[in-house]
């Protein structure tokens, strides 16, 4: 047991209506010559008021059958307000309210028959290291409370800022057209040339924003869960890229998918992103992409693979980040948020998502879902 100095000595409350009892206890306690203990006891239900109110008690020691307010009481009291761990004492025929003790929180309990000084030490010890974990668990627990708080307001700034941004881009794009349309002839090639680079950022312009508001979305809008048939899906997916697939004479295979419970806009968010960008970070003469799935014991492992131009490991890591894109001002036109976007949808589905790439050959994205998405 850790030894403590006297100043930092543990301070025990003995709650027990038998003065007997409770000087048995101390003297367990107290026996020896390096006493860690610094031990106060209570008789009656004020004194252990007093005691409780006064506060720093490290442990307390509880007899379960107390005449005016039962240990029962004092204990669901004493920890909902995690004042102190509760080692509960009981006498001949308390068993069942020692074990319904447990259940209300006690972190354990000694038969008054069976009192030792070493059982008494081995529960204060295992007591301390409960009382520990509980309080860091709660820590814990709100820790990640105020960071999904903290999440959510920026989700609802971003939001807001986007949705904001959209009505002044909305005025330059159309008084640009205005102006493409009604004053060409006043200018000359180099200032309808500026005109046109001002429709291109503002369409990329728009781009970003849509995808921010589309990032905000995921999480923060409360999307019903459904049966979806992802052979279905993937047909309907398959239809909206219809244009990209017949330019660039692709082709998109999947063997038998199942039918899942999920959020299907997005589901669909998340393949058709990945199922572009096969298709788009490729340079093959027929791009190909193919999806499978694995049933797992407890989730499905998707796979989307294609022929394309592969990523370079260093890299793999970065590109699941919001705008980051390694091709910037290529050929592949982008915003650099699908796959953050994909990243959000796993992880509010409860999954993970990697790839697997070698430049030149091809790349494997694979994603989890998994079974129980309630
Ligand atoms: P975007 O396609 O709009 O640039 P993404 O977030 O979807 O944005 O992708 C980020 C970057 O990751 C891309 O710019 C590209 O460089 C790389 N990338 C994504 N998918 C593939 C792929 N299947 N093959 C090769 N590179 C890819």
């Amino acid at each position: 047991m850790e030894k403590k100095s006297k100043e930092g000595a543990l301070r025990i409350l003995i709650c027990d209506d038998d003065p007997a009892d409770r000087k048995l206890v101390r003297a367990y306690l107290q026996r020896g010559e390096d006493s860690e203990f610094i031990v106060q006891e209570a008789g009656r239900k004020e004194e252990i008021q007093n005691a409780l109110d006064k506060g720093g008690i490290d442990i307390v020691l509880m007899d379960i059958l107390m005449p005016e307010k039962s240990g029962m009481e004092w204990l669901t009291e004493i920890v909902e307000n995690r004042i102190a761990p509760v080692i509960v004492l009981t006498g001949a025929g308390s068993e069942e309210m020692a074990v319904q003790s447990l259940h209300e929180g006690a972190v354990d309990y000694i038969p008054k028959s069976r009192l030792t000084k070493e059982k008494l030490l081995g529960a204060i010890e295992l007591a301390r290291e409960r009382w520990k974990r509980i309080i860091a668990e709660e820590k814990l627990k709100e820790y990640t409370k105020e960071l999904e708080r903290a999440n959510r307001d920026l989700e609802d700034f971003t939001s807001t800022v986007s949705h904001s941004l959209k009505a002044p881009l909305r005025s330059i794009q159309a008084f640009n057209t205005l102006l493409m349309e009604d004053y060409a002839d006043v200018l000359d090639e180099t200032g309808r040339g500026y005109l046109e680079k001002v429709k291109g950022a503002a369409g990329r312009m728009n781009a970003l924003i849509e995808d921010l508001l589309t990032l905000s979305r995921v999480g923060r809008k409360f999307i019903e869960v459904e049966t979806v048939d992802l052979n279905e899906l993937l047909e309907e997916i398959k239809t909206d890229l219809s244009a990209r697939i017949e330019e660039r004479g692709g082709e998109v295979v999947a063997g038998k998918l199942p039918t899942v419970s999920t959020q299907r806009v997005w589901m669909k968010e998340l393949l058709t992103n990945l199922i572009d960008n096969g298709l788009k970070y490729n340079k093959s003469n027929k791009p190909r992409v193919e999806i499978s799935c694995e049933e797992r014991k407890k989730d499905y492992l998707f796979r989307v693979k294609d022929n394309g131009i592969g990523i370079e490991e260093k890299y793999q890591a970065n590109i699941f980040n919001l705008f980051e894109r390694l091709h910037p001002h290529s050929e592949y036109e982008g915003t650099g948020a699908g796959l953050a976007i994909c990243k959000k949808i796993v992880e509010e589905l409860g999954g993970t998502i990697g790839v697997e790439s070698k430049t030149g050959e091809g790349s494997m994205f694979f994603f989890t879902i998994p079974k129980n998405n309630k």
